[in-house]
């Protein structure tokens, strides 16, 4: 795209593959969109970081496709933003998800001070009438704007640093939370944390992938930990999957932990069944 170089890169198979691969996931984005039935939300336990109780999950979207398969967020997500249906999903899955989660509550499943996270994107930001369709949905679902958290990434306020403060302000206003999700991937964006309406750090898998390794990783996330903490801010490790990871974060005083050690994410049933247990982890 950007060289001559790049032009005869185009035509080789594997990279001609990839762009028929785009072609048909998003013309089956647009289909599978309009009527929202091939999705499923899936949700992945967060838990604190003392006494490993359940304090809340993420949303994380499922696409079921006929014919395709499971085709996983990481591959249609970015498709999804760049083609503007994330809007559409996205704003499903926020409803889905409250609706969910207010009928666990109901049924005494989780308690009042729960959270459920739901990732969105600078698109759904802009162009959903983000604040109209969650006012509505906390309405009618009856759910409490301080049991919801919403997940953004670091790009998004290098993007659209204006827009950003003042639609997160707003969010903020209502008592909903807001979390930076994969700390420490994107830009510096250290100067904006102190300008935006930020309670929570999620330290990146990467970093947490790598702990214990003798590696950088360790600085790192002990830096993040203690910078979030200065500034007042929870953390939240994601990707945490072995014990070694664990203790280290603990011993670091790492707020809250969420990763495969303890659960990957969940449906509704398997969810319904991990809450039902006394002692989960
Ligand atoms: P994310 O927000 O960083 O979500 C965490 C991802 O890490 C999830 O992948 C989760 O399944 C995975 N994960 C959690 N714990 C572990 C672990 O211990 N080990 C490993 N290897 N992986 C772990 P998933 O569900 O495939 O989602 C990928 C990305 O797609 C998400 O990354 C998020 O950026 C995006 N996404 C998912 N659902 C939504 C959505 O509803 N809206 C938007 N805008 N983006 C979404
Ligand atoms: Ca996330
Ligand atoms: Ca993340
Ligand atoms: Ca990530």
């Amino acid at each position: 795209k950007k060289s001559g170089k790049n032009k005869i890169q185009f035509f080789e198979p594997r990279l001609h593959e990839q762009v028929m691969e785009r072609n048909l996931l998003t013309l089956e984005l647009r289909r599978a969109s309009a009527r929202l039935n091939e999705f499923q939300v899936y949700f992945q336990p967060k838990v604190d970081g003392n006494e490993f109780k359940i304090i809340g999950v993420e949303a994380l979207v499922r696409w079921f496709h006929p014919e395709l398969g499971m085709i996983s967020p990481g591959k249609f997500v970015p498709i999804a933003e760049s083609t503007g249906v994330i809007t559409t999903i996205g704003d499903w899955v926020f409803e889905e998800s409250c609706r969910i989660t207010r009928n666990l509550q109901r049924q005494g499943l989780i308690s009042e001070d729960w959270k459920l996270a739901v990732n969105v994107s600078l698109r759904q930001l802009k162009e959903g009438h983000f604040i109209r369709n969650l006012s509505r949905v906390l309405k009618e679902t009856g759910f409490k704007p301080e049991n919801l958290e919403i997940e953004i990434t670091e790009s998004m306020f290098m993007e659209d640093t204006k827009y950003a403060v003042h639609i997160l302000q707003e969010i903020h206003n209502l008592g909903v939370t807001i979390a930076v999700d994969d700390f420490g991937t994107g830009y510096s964006s250290l100067n904006y944390l102190s300008r935006l309406p930020i309670d929570v750090l999620k330290i990146d898998r990467s970093f947490v992938m790598d702990i214990g390794k003798d590696s950088c990783e360790d600085t790192i996330v002990r830096a993040i930990i203690s910078l979030a903490h200065s500034l007042d801010l929870k953390v939240v490790a994601e990707g945490v999957e072995k014990k070694e990871h664990i203790e280290f974060l603990k011993r670091n005083q790492c707020d809250a932990f969420q990763g495969y050690y303890f659960s990957k994410p969940l449906n509704l049933v398997d969810l319904t069944e991990l809450l039902t247990l006394k002692y989960p982890f």
